[in-house]
């Protein structure tokens, strides 16, 4: 792996951190008013001190402040660090240096080099099947239906290449529904099997493509979404369709096929939509060679920001 290539995933990863902390920062300003309201009165403590109040009054205003938010957050059962960014290295905190040396997580990758391929590159490690909690899904048809697709992306990761005859899955559904959770959980158990997976969204895979076609990439960064084990496409039906896009992807996913490759693909279109968007010959590949799993329910995002049963 390059360097660049290196700082660019541990880049990815720190925006990734931050913004979960982001979330999950809303998330207790909607369900706890009272730590919205701190949090605006510690960000203005700094301000005051320029304006020439006494900065042993503010920092103990400070410190009374950060209790009482530490003393709500664990009254509402959260952890004192919920919304603190989480990163991987607490040495570089995921920016790569540690003062004006490359840190030692970032040698780590440049010596492995497969780190791109655990595919996990984009802070979806966590997402396991384990970690797939049911209980955001109405109890009977719809909690059945996710049961099902759950058991069955478990079955098809355990038993990956061989334990199904398709293809591949094809995931549909609204935002919020799973789809992320589970692809990444498949992603995660096949290549702990030692599986090369590459996760990525159509968007990310089309740019790429049209990269090597115009000669700003080399022909093996193609090479790689046709080799892979398995090629987890993110997101169809999200990037900028044009008539190369749809040509490229389906060419890739033919390909796949006729070479007993397994893809999976998660998209918001149904079989209408994919046949609206991108063609007869894409849709009839889906409905002959995917196993198709319509994902139900409501956003679970928007259902943990609501505080329903967390
Ligand atoms: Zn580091």
């Amino acid at each position: 792996m390059k360097l660049n290539d290196a700082l660019r995933i541990k880049t990815e990863k720190r925006i990734a951190a931050m913004q979960e902390a982001d979330e999950r920062r809303s998330e207790l300003h909607a369900r706890i008013p009272r730590v919205k309201e701190i949090d605006e009165l510690l960000r203005d403590i700094p301000m005051r001190s320029l304006v020439g109040e006494s900065i042993e009054d503010l920092r103990s205003e400070s410190e009374k402040l950060n209790q009482e938010r530490a003393r709500l957050l664990s009254a509402c059962g959260y952890a004192a660090d919920y919304d603190t960014p989480k990163f991987e290295c607490p040495e570089c905190n995921d920016g790569g240096y540690c003062g004006l040396k490359l840190c030692k997580c970032i040698k780590a990758m440049l010596a492995t080099g497969n780190y791109q391929e655990s595919s996990l590159a984009h802070g979806l490690i966590d997402k396991t099947f384990e970690s797939f909690s049911l209980e955001y899904y109405a109890e009977g048809r719809e909690r059945e239906q996710m049961e099902a697709i759950l058991s069955n992306c478990k079955k098809y990761a355990e038993g990956f290449p061989d334990a199904n005859k398709a293809a591949g899955l094809y995931f549909y559904g609204g935002t919020g529904l799973g789809k992320t959770h589970l692809t990444a959980a498949v992603a995660n158990t096949v290549s702990k099997k030692g599986f090369s997976v590459i996760y990525e969204s159509a968007q990310q895979i089309v740019d790429t493509l049209d990269a090597v076609r115009f000669n700003r990439a080399d022909v093996s960064e193609r090479k790689k979404y046709e080799a892979c084990s398995l090629l987890i496409i993110d997101d169809l039906g999200a990037e900028f369709i044009t008539q190369y896009s749809i040509s490229a992807l389906t060419s890739l996913i033919d390909l796949r096929i006729v070479n007993g490759k397994k893809t999976i693909i998660s998209s918001n279109l149904d079989h209408n939509g994919i046949k609206k968007h991108y063609g007869e010959r894409l849709y009839s590949r889906l409905l002959g060679e995917f196993r198709v799993l319509q994902f139900v329910g409501k956003d679970i995002r928007m259902q943990k920001i609501k505080g329903g049963n967390n």
